[in-house]
């Protein structure tokens, strides 16, 4: 495709909305022609180390030729076709490789076309499990605060209301519940105290209660936090102690990011219904699932009107399930547990030197995530342009400067990363 041109910024600028701007005053946004391995290549030709894996998802950098592969080879076939009254090959593929790779019980695979859609699903499977047991009263949800699922309504439902980006939508959307997020950090020494909010939430509202639903470990979106694997052993088993679901939302943790395949796993616990998303696109396009155990999809299924009902246009698309076939496939066959491992031992030795920075209010590490948690809220146009200049891609927001970098980045891109970013950082 030709070159961007000074007349296509423009056009862009009063046009295009792109994520979480003004049509008014828009944030600069930065021409990117091509991209391969971890780097983003401006329009002028500089290179950037890529930082974000374009939101957690190009875990094996761009321009992989397997996962091209994928594309091209299924393009060829067809690369689309209504999943209503048929099948394909990618489909069947894709869901048997989520069956066995996720945890137990998990085994009825939704192909939903987004992140929040997926959410959207799982939600509306949990209440659907419910009314289709004449209990309609289990309609809410109980989450925890910092949480973030998605930009759709019922997912918006369940973000934390103040950092999850849609405070201002509060009046309007679906009312769930919430508890203070967890306080006992992921390396920290369990306390059982910090429990005890969710199990007086529990108490309060299991009658109306369809299910939990949280982040796994990670929490993203709403404040890049890691807490206790203990916490979501203690949810799960007080789930089934009170008759109430358990949805994770694996969207940004899993397929490795946290150091286990499904961040579920630093828990040992399986949920009802599981989110994913992101990563699963190997980048290429947008695609998710919800999966479900079978008492979530016998008690949908055996109730009235026995049929789920969602079945979106693009369900099951075979050139997103070509190719999250190819890139997860690509990433059981690395060594990608080994690779996540050394991805947090350098952020350990690079990031940890910012704690000393008077700007810096705290950082942490987990797998291939590192924070930065600054004062106060970043300049995010001035930030940004500094990341720029030094030659890498990170796109922070509030306090938090983050990376979480493609599982393929080499070590020697890594450092460089790291030590532009706490230049950058020194610099606020
Ligand atoms: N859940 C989590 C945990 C996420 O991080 C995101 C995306 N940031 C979503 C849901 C929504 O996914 P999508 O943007 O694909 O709709």
């Amino acid at each position: 495709m030709a070159e961007i041109t000074q007349e296509d910024l423009t056009f862009d600028r009063e046009h295009i909305w792109h994520p979480y701007t003004s049509m008014e005053n828009p944030l600069p946004v930065y021409p990117v022609a091509s991209a391969d391995g971890v780097r983003l290549k401006l329009n002028s030709g500089q290179e950037l180390i890529d930082g974000m894996s374009s939101w957690w998802c190009a875990v094996h950098g761009y321009n992989h030729p397997v996962l091209n592969q994928a594309v091209e080879e299924q393009i060829k076939n067809m690369s689309h076709v209504m999943f209503g009254g048929i099948t394909h090959k990618p489909a069947i593929e894709l869901a048997k490789l989520l069956v066995a790779i996720s945890p137990e019980g998990l085994d009825k695979v939704f192909f939903a076309d987004s992140g929040s859609v997926s959410v959207e699903v799982a939600m509306k499977m949990a209440m659907q499990y419910w009314f289709t047991k004449g209990q309609q009263k289990k309609n809410k949800f109980l989450t925890i605060r910092s949480g973030y699922h998605g930009d759709t309504f019922n997912a918006m439902s369940v973000c934390d209301p103040v950092t999850g980006m849609h405070e201002i939508f509060t009046g309007v959307l679906p009312i769930n519940h919430f508890v203070t997020a967890p306080q006992c950090g992921f390396y920290d020494d369990w306390d059982e105290k910090d429990i005890l909010s969710m199990k007086e939430a529990i108490t309060l509202y299991q009658h109306e209660l369809a299910a939990i639903i949280l982040e796994p470990i990670v929490q993203g979106a709403g404040g890049m936090r890691f807490y206790h694997p203990q916490y979501l052993k203690e949810v799960r088993q007080l789930c089934d102690e009170h008759n109430i679901l358990l949805i994770v939302d694996e969207i940004a943790t899993g397929f490795g990011r946290s150091g286990k395949l499904f961040a579920c796993e630093h828990a040992g616990i399986s949920p009802d219904i599981m989110c994913v998303g992101k990563a699963i696109t190997g980048g290429y396009m947008s695609f998710a699932a919800t999966l479900a155990n079978q008492k979530v999809s016998a008690g949908i299924s055996q109730g009235v009107p026995g049929c789920f009902m969602h079945g979106p246009t693009f369900m099951g698309n075979p050139l997103a399930c070509s190719v999250g076939v190819a890139s997860i496939n690509l990433l059981l066959q690395s060594d990608w547990k080994r690779k996540v491992d050394s991805i947090e031992e350098i952020l350990n030795e690079e990031l940890k030197a910012a704690e000393k920075l008077a700007q810096v209010a705290d950082v942490r590490i987990l797998g291939a995530i590192g924070v930065i948690e600054m004062k106060e809220a970043v300049n995010m146009a001035q930030i940004q342009k500094q990341f720029v200049e030094a030659g890498i891609w990170v796109r922070p927001f509030g306090k938090l400067v983050y990376i979480m970098p493609p599982f393929v980045i080499s070590e020697k891109d890594l450092r460089t990363l790291c030590q532009a970013m706490i230049e950058v950082v020194k610099k606020q």
